[in-house]
């Protein structure tokens, strides 16, 4: 290969599926880890280990593993961690894939038990078996509420239950569970991680010990993500601070001028003094609260498509986590598989939004809210 005698000042893209050896004892020295070099396009190279460093910095972790997407991350935990009769609990409202991925893991013959992770009494009366599990966010999606992160890992840690914490909406801008005494840590890199719309991706991260386990069982599974993928969100995270900074504060004024507005009826932002999860969040959160919010209007599926189809700049996007604001209906997409009963019993209704706040001036966002709830 021509290559240049100089290094480029950016990461090469490794786009390849297979590596070359000079010969057997250099495969048997990158297999046994004395050097470090790469097998094969399905265990990860040098991209992955790129943003894999950049994660571990973030989250002060030991180790992290980058796969195909945030579900991968959990996927990857739950294989190397539980077994046939491990006891999950799982907080009740959270993300709905992992809670559907929950439930269809019972048919190996784990056992599900929610509880509400607002509740430490809660937890602790669940925390019963030696292998349990214990799975929460640490700010709800698309409730917005709270765990007692350090509380909760300490209660688990008595029980020698592991604490696995979905991190995807406080991003490590916001919170580093590891440093509360979580053991692994999922963060979905699609949302605010990648922040851009334009890729899906996911880490785990924590002690070595645990990384490393689900390192091996995720590349048998085929659950590490692709190259190209790592390098753009390491790219991403060159940038990650300054716009977290300005979306996590435009979320925090756009709250509070929707509290004022007459159209609406509850704002769910931890940030607001109104949240009842506030004091956790004072406690757990630092820079800010979030660039996530919820707010609920009249429960009328005709009015809120007159809002929708009102505002001018913010778009429907059943995703989230980008630099341009988007906003989504949890009823009609993560929560649409429940019925009614079961959505409102989880405070989900038709009225129910959910703003994922850009790096765009808050007061344009707030002029395109004002278009849309006056469409109401
Ligand atoms: C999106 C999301 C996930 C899943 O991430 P993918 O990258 O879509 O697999 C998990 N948890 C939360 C809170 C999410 O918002």
């Amino acid at each position: 290969m021509d290559e240049p005698v100089n290094s480029p000042a950016s990461t090469p893209i490794y786009q390849s599926a297979g590596w070359i050896f000079r010969d057997l004892d250099e495969v048997d020295a990158i297999y046994e880890s004395r050097v470090r070099g790469a097998v094969y396009g399905g265990s990860g190279g040098p991209n992955h280990w790129a943003l894999e460093a950049a994660l571990c910095a973030r989250h002060g972790a030991q180790a992290a593993l980058v796969t195909a997407a945030g579900m991968s991350a959990f996927t990857a935990a739950l294989l190397s961690l539980a077994a046939s009769g491990t006891h999950i609990i799982a907080a009740r409202d959270l993300y709905g894939n992992t809670t559907r991925l929950l439930q269809d893991l019972q048919k190996f013959g784990m056992r599900l038990t929610f509880v509400d992770a607002r509740s430490n009494a809660q937890v602790e009366a669940a925390l019963d078996a030696p292998s349990a599990i214990l799975v929460v966010e640490t700010i709800s999606n698309p409730r917005m509420q709270l765990a007692q992160l350090a509380e909760l890992a300490a209660l688990a840690h008595e029980r020698k239950a592991k604490l696995i914490v979905d991190n995807t909406l406080a991003t490590p801008y916001h919170c580093r569970p590891l440093s509360l005494g979580a053991d692994l840590v999922v963060e979905s890199i699609t949302k605010f991680l990648g922040g851009h719309n334009d890729v899906v991706l996911g880490c785990l991260l924590g002690p070595s010990e645990l990384v490393e386990a689900a390192r091996s069982i995720a590349g048998r599974a085929g659950l590490i993500g692709p190259s190209f993928e790592s390098w753009l969100v390491t790219r991403s995270l060159e940038d990650f601070d300054l716009r977290m900074n300005r979306s996590s504060a435009s979320a925090n004024a756009i709250a509070r001028w929707l509290e004022g507005h007459e159209s609406v009826h509850a704002v769910h932002y931890p940030g607001l003094a109104s949240h009842p999860g506030h004091a956790v969040a004072k406690d757990t959160l630092v820079n800010g609260f979030g660039s996530a919010l919820s707010f609920e209007v009249k429960p009328d599926r005709s009015a809120v498509n007159r809002f929708i189809r009102s505002l001018e700049h913010i778009k429907l996007v059943l995703s989230f986590g980008g630099a341009t604001s988007t906003i989504s209906h949890p009823a009609t997409s993560s929560h649409r598989v429940l019925s009614p009963e079961a959505r409102a019993a989880v405070g989900i209704h038709d009225g129910f939004l959910r703003l994922s706040v850009g790096v765009e001036d808050a007061a344009l966002i707030c002029a395109d809210l004002e278009r849309g709830l006056s469409a109401l």
